[in-house]
């Protein structure tokens, strides 16, 4: 058998074995609906709401404040889509975003301007960053929503939130904040950075897949995005997904104890990853430095993300790319031509996303295997070839 590193954990994580133990009896023997007034359906209630505190104590929220949803998808549309007629009726049809968002908040932002909104997106910097200034200034008195990453899910860099937070609380903004990346990796305090929403997804902290939840601060007016009966306090119909619910509870209590610690150990094989990978020559690193504990994302010149992709998985390493096949498009990664990088540089880059669970010896074998294989691939561009002897300028 040959090696197996699974270092993609920002597409999705493995589900862990004490959160499967959790939901397994409301998969199996506990199946009652919680809306049911018999035991087996007040059981399941009082787990769902038992679920919901634990996630509001990991967010610093109140119990009242947390909606299940379907992902971080739906959490990410109901935000933005849920406070259209409200924003509306107040006049108020000017939202600010970035350019580097996920798909869920940017084409829900493409939607918003097909119902009457105009949105700035904010540039982010060569290094991926956005800064509070830059929202203080796009806000007009018709700016009725921010909505701003808390970590993007390519280049992993941290937004300054709390500053954000603070200019949208003194302007009587909206904010919410896309932290389906950051939660369960980073210490996060919704009352204390000022969020208003804040969407988050299971199944990127060892939790299962399908289950999310949006937090909306009392006091923020949203309508809802499913219609149907009165689950979530009349907001969020559907059935409760009991056994997910309790996954997403179990997953954040065990990914936000020790988060401090933990952080500062994956951010120590991050930068040992990171440094020895730069070894190699005509690479860059992207995005900065203030990055989740498990990011690296580094160009490679001369190389294409799918080639380099095949070579890792035939060497049983699992990762992902910003080039154009991987992000559906012709285009390579909107995220890696909004720091500015050319083509060229984005379709040659490496995402890969490590947790506490990558070992040292995951960490030397993909730093023993990486090199082979980009010398493989330019031993075989002609690109490369042109940049070596001098015929093309690198554009590093
Ligand atoms: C994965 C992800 C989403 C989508 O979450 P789902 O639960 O898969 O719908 C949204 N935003 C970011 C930043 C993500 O990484």
């Amino acid at each position: 058998m040959g090696r197996f590193i699974y270092a993609d954990n920002a597409a999705t994580t493995k589900l862990s074995a004490e959160v499967l133990n959790a939901m397994m009896p409301y998969l199996t023997d506990n199946y009652g609906n919680a809306s049911s007034i018999y035991e087996v359906g007040r059981s399941a209630r009082r787990t769902v709401e038992k679920a919901r505190q634990t996630v509001a104590e990991a967010l610093g929220a109140k119990t009242n404040e947390i909606y299940f949803t379907s992902g971080g998808s739906e959490a990410d549309n109901w935000a933005i889509k849920g406070v259209m007629d409200i924003l509306k009726d107040k006049g108020k049809t000017h939202i600010i975003t970035t350019n580097f968002e996920h798909h869920a908040v940017l084409h829900t932002c493409q939607f918003m301007q097909k119902h009457g909104f105009e949105v700035t997106y904010l540039e982010v910097n060569s290094e991926g960053y956005v800064t509070p200034g830059q929202v203080e200034n796009a806000i007009t008195d018709k700016t009725g929503l921010v909505t701003i990453m808390y970590a993007n899910n390519e280049i992993g860099t941290i937004q300054p939130i709390s500053e954000i937070g603070e200019v949208c609380r003194k302007k009587g903004v909206i904010f919410h904040t896309d932290a389906v990346q950051a939660i369960g990796h980073i210490d996060i305090d919704v009352a204390k950075q000022n969020i208003d929403m804040l969407s988050l997804s299971a199944h990127k902290f060892h939790g299962p897949k399908g289950i999310g939840v949006l937090y909306i601060r009392n006091g923020i007016r949203i309508s809802n995005l499913i219609h149907g009966g009165a689950q979530e306090r009349n907001k969020r119909a559907s059935t409760e997904n009991v056994a997910g619910i309790v996954g997403l509870a179990r997953a954040i209590e065990i990914a936000t104890k020790d988060i401090d610690k933990k952080a500062k150990e994956i951010s120590e094989k991050r930068d040992y990853l990171i440094e020895n990978l730069l070894k190699i020559e005509n690479t860059r690193l992207n995005g900065g430095r203030n990055r989740l504990p498990g990011n690296i994302n580094i160009s490679f010149e001369g190389v294409e993300g799918e080639a380099l992709l095949l070579m890792c998985d035939l060497n049983g390493i699992c990762a992902s790319s910003g080039s154009a096949c991987t992000s559906g498009s012709l285009d390579p990664s909107h995220v890696l031509l909004a720091i500015g990088l050319p083509h060229e540089i984005a379709h040659g880059s490496l995402r890969l996303s490590i947790t506490e669970e990558t070992s040292k010896e995951d960490i030397d074998y993909i730093i023993e295997i990486v090199p082979n294989v980009i010398k493989r691939l330019r031993s075989m561009s002609p690109v490369w070839e042109k940049i070596e002897n001098g015929e093309q300028k690198s554009l590093l």
